[in-house]
């Protein structure tokens, strides 16, 4: 079992992704879009000029302004 000291070495670290693109819709701890009432959590509306939209169910709804 000689030789093998350098795995503790040779071992790759974990990284932390704290800037995974997952998260960039999280700014400053805030959503910065909508979830879809129909999809549930995890399923944002696309942004529109005027009104948000699913593209998954196609639910789609005017933008307060
Ligand atoms: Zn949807």
């Amino acid at each position: 079992m000689a030789g093998k000291e350098k795995d503790s070495k040779g071992k790759k670290q974990h990284k932390k992704h704290k800037n995974a693109p997952k998260y960039k819709n999280y700014a400053n701890g805030k959503r910065a879009k909508t979830f879809c009432p129909k999809c549930g959590p995890g399923v944002f509306l696309a942004e529109h000029k005027d009104r948000q939209a699913c593209g998954k169910c196609g639910y789609m709804q005017a933008k307060a302004k």
